[in-house]
């Protein structure tokens, strides 16, 4: 079993890289399949969801616009609850076909907060992909996202993009905690 140890604590991995390309080919099939025809917007949302997005995009074969928007509400390994919008949309939303790249849905706070104000801002159709999806965690329904890679228990986990207090975004595999 490979392990990496981040601020005294062993984590261990839980998804191969080859797990992590078999999966994101899979979202990128729908995705293909469902925006045919369509010219979607790609709202990547860092840090996280930014070799997530790196890789979907490269999978996609539908018109590929994309930028990025930055928001927070985790640190260390709690929720904060709190949404705070860092860096702001420079794109016009208004009558796109919005596609939400995230790395991780956990409580669905961030995407019920994106959700809401995308909406506002005229987008015509709002989906979420995200890498990952804790559906047991789930405290906000409209956040349920419609293109899940990976669903997990909820559990805390690290690489592929997701962070311990901005380490271990490089790991090319997602870890968890090994348990004590
Ligand atoms: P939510 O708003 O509770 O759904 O949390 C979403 C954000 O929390 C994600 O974009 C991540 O930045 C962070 N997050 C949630 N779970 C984890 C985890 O297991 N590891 C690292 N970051 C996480």
């Amino acid at each position: 079993m490979k392990t990496v140890s981040y601020q005294n604590m062993t984590f261990e991995e839980y998804l191969t890289p080859e797990q992590i390309d078999a999966a994101v080919a899979r979202v990128a099939e729908r995705i293909n399949h469902d925006y045919h025809n369509k010219k979607p917007l790609f709202l990547c949302v860092l840090r996280g969801a930014f070799i997530y997005a790196a890789d979907l995009l490269r999978k996609l074969t539908v018109p590929t616009e994309i930028c990025f928007v930055r928001l927070q509400s985790y640190q260390g390994m709690n929720s904060t609850g709190k949404i705070r919008q860092l860096t702001g949309l420079t794109e016009s939303v208004e009558d796109r076909d919005v596609v939400v790249i995230e790395d991780i849905v956990d409580t669905g706070l961030t995407m019920h907060w994106l959700r809401h104000h995308l909406i506002e801002n005229g987008a015509h159709s709002v989906a979420v992909t995200c890498f990952l999806y804790k559906p047991d965690a789930l405290q906000y329904p409209d956040a349920l996202p419609q293109y899940p890679a990976c669903e997990i228990p909820t559990k805390f986990v690290i690489g592929y993009g997701l962070d311990i207090d901005e380490e271990a975004r490089n790991l090319p595999a997602i870890y968890t905690r090994t348990q004590a």
